[in-house]
């Protein structure tokens, strides 16, 4: 399956924000951000004026690139989103925090979406029990989340659990990061995320 094999840090970079795409080195001062919060490349550092179709593509290659997905996906998302009855770019977000290997990331299972994918392909999740392996399957609200036996021992899966215990869950998940044992109980509401996505620009880029 294809991937953005772009280097991380360089991505976040070029948003001009933390994406949180390395797992733990995003908190520490190593973070590019913290030492380099400039553009990469070789006219990185020069001033540069976005147009209004600009704003609303950075804004949605910074909010694709938060997930991990390439275009073709991204717009799937988007298309589902938009035949949905509620607000287009509220619906799109929840769509995205829905994909299980959000959801896996969410509950720590996965220091970051990268790791939670992966673990996801490798077998790694159930999913009320039974085994799901599709990073893009859509959880309900009451979905039992769980890593399966054999990743359970992993200690990298237990130690990303404590690190997102210790900075606390989302209000939408209900997680024993003992047990590596969660329930996804609803979709995320607007105000339960991040306020630095500004999803009306995808919604009026996607619009054009
Ligand atoms: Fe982005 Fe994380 Fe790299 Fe910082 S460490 S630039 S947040 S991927």
């Amino acid at each position: 399956m294809a991937r953005n094999l772009d280097p991380k840090c360089r991505q976040c970079r070029r948003e001009g924000e933390k994406l949180f795409l390395k797992g733990e080195k995003c908190f520490t001062d190593k973070c590019a951000i913290e030492r380099r919060n400039y553009p990469p490349g070789q006219h990185g550092q020069k001033q540069s004026r976005l147009s209004g179709y600009g704003v609303q593509l950075r804004e949605k290659q910074k909010v694709r690139r938060i997930y991990g997905l390439l275009e073709r996906q991204f717009r799937k998302n988007y298309k589902d989103a938009s035949r949905s009855k509620a607000v287009t770019g509220e619906a799109l977000l929840q769509i995205l925090e829905s994909r299980l290997d959000s959801v896996v990331h969410r509950m720590g299972f996965g220091a970051s979406r990268t790791e939670a994918r992966q673990i996801v392909r490798h077998n790694g999740i159930l999913v009320n029990g039974k085994r799901v392996n599709i990073p893009s399957f859509q959880c309900n609200p009451g979905d039992v989340v769980e890593v399966a036996q054999p990743a359970k021992d992993q200690l990298r899966i237990k130690g990303a659990a404590e690190a997102m215990e210790s900075r606390g869950f989302a209000e939408w998940l209900e997680v024993d990061a003992k047990a590596l044992k969660g329930i996804f109980k609803a979709r995320p509401q607007r105000s339960e995320l991040p306020s630095t996505i500004n999803e009306s620009l995808i919604v009026e880029l996607y619009s054009k």
